[in-house]
């Protein structure tokens, strides 16, 4: 491959072209397996950010994706509508926590979010409440890239001082500290309360990844300190923004983390493991009052439509994907991926170097005292046969769910070696 090319004319995520990193040509991908033009393979613990649960080239979802292309593969979802789409539709419906019966489909994650914070902008406009148009996100939150997800993402990790002037200013809580399975104190959840209360006139909603802060830190805290957001939601009237681009479809332990706290939100943001890791596409799904309230405002409609919406391909490829997960033991299988990243990684919580390990569902997070050359950390890992990417101090995978118990064993003896090694 021309790698010259590539180093000198394309932009790969967050890099450089001065001093781009290194990048790794890869030919083909096949169930954990990552295959390198050098004739290496690599043991995939990253599921392409999130995305590919059942691992890569499989069968259920090609045969999806040839018959839907032997169909169409795209018209416009402006005033026409396909099989694909609907039966997509009726499964989210019928599958993310109650009462999310309204669904917009989008191109990617970010725009979902663009989606989702129009949504409760355009539903507070609607209510005769246009200064109910700031948003409560939580530090440490990550939510895209775009201008309107980047603005509710940490100030300091989304380095908005760049886009000074150009950014939504928003309120932001301190990411919560109540650790997964213990309940919250009032402490822990006191200054996002004393946000609410003092400025719920201005506020249309809270936006958070429930249950694991992704990209912002990977953190994982308590489905109490989620269900007292809720609450507080609801005793204030914010509408509560969940974004689970990430975490959706079984990640954390639960088909949606908000089931952890058995949560409704108002909106629902999905996309990364949506199509199973095979094409990009997103949703914003909301509840009964919030599509009735933006159209029963000035405009009538909701303004939006890209160009792709309801890619008939992508829909088809999602409604195999889902269909896969749920007819296999995806829930047995994150429990003993949650419970072999444990115990494969304890020893790493005496290394020197190490500030904390910890494991939820089929995610696993080492947490570095000092941040990690990620490029020396990678090219180590691939030498003993393993895709991670590291950044900041967190050296972290969430393998396909597929994973066999021996490549797992080998991802972590292998992140165990390597970084103790580094410290
Ligand atoms: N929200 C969350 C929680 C995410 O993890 C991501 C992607 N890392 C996004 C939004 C943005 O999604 P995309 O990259 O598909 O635009």
């Amino acid at each position: 491959m021309d790698l010259e090319f590539d180093r000198n004319h394309i932009w790969h995520p967050y890099a450089s072209l001065l001093n781009p990193p290194p990048v790794y040509p890869v030919v083909r991908a096949e169930g954990v397996r990552i295959f390198l033009e050098d004739g290496r393979d690599l043991i995939d613990g990253m599921s392409s950010w999130w995305s590919a649960l059942h691992g890569y080239n499989v069968p259920e979802l090609n045969h999806a994706l040839r018959a839907q292309m032997e169909q169409m593969s795209h018209v416009m979802f402006g005033g026409l509508t396909h099989q694909p789409a609907i039966a997509l539709c009726k499964k989210l419906v019928e599958i993310t926590p109650p009462g999310l019966n309204r669904v917009f489909l989008a191109d990617s994650g970010s725009v979902s979010v663009e989606v989702a914070i129009k949504m409760a902008l355009q539903f507070w406009h609607a209510q005769g409440k246009p200064n109910k148009n700031k948003l409560l996100a939580l530090r440490n939150g990550y939510h895209g890239d775009t201008f309107g997800a980047m603005a509710t993402c940490d100030p300091v990790t989304g380095m908005h001082h760049l886009f000074a002037g150009q950014l939504s200013q928003h309120l932001f809580a301190p990411a919560p500290r109540t650790p997964f399975g213990q309940p919250c104190s009032d402490e822990d959840i006191g200054e996002l309360e004393k946000l609410v209360v003092q400025n719920h006139n201005i506020l249309a909603a809270v936006i958070l990844e429930p249950i694991v802060q992704g990209t912002g830190g990977m953190r994982f805290y308590s489905a109490d300190y989620l269900r007292r957001v809720k609450a507080l939601c609801d005793a204030y009237d914010l509408l509560l923004i969940a974004d689970e681009i990430a975490t959706g479809f079984g990640r954390s332990g639960q088909l949606f983390a908000c089931d952890h706290a058995a949560i409704s939100p108002d909106i629902l943001t999905l996309g990364k493991a949506l199509t199973g890791g095979t094409l990009t596409l997103a949703a914003a799904l909301c509840s009964d009052r919030i599509a009735e309230g933006i159209c029963h405002g000035e405009a009538g409609v909701f303004m939006h439509g890209p160009t792709f919406m309801g890619n008939p391909l992508a829909c088809a490829v999602a409604n195999a994907s889902i269909d896969l997960l749920l007819s296999s033991p995806w829930q047995q299988k994150v429990e003993s991926i949650e419970t072999q990243l444990k115990a494969q990684l304890a020893p790493l919580e005496k290394a020197e170097g190490v500030a904390d390990v910890r494991a939820l569902g089929a995610i696993g997070v080492v947490e570095m005292r000092e941040p990690v050359n990620m490029a020396r950390v990678q090219e180590a890992l691939i030498e003993r046969g393993v895709w991670l990417r590291p950044f900041g101090k967190l050296v972290y995978t969430m393998p396909p769910y597929t994973i066999a118990e021996a490549d797992l064993t080998q991802l972590t003896a292998s992140m165990v070696a390597v970084l103790g090694e580094m410290a």
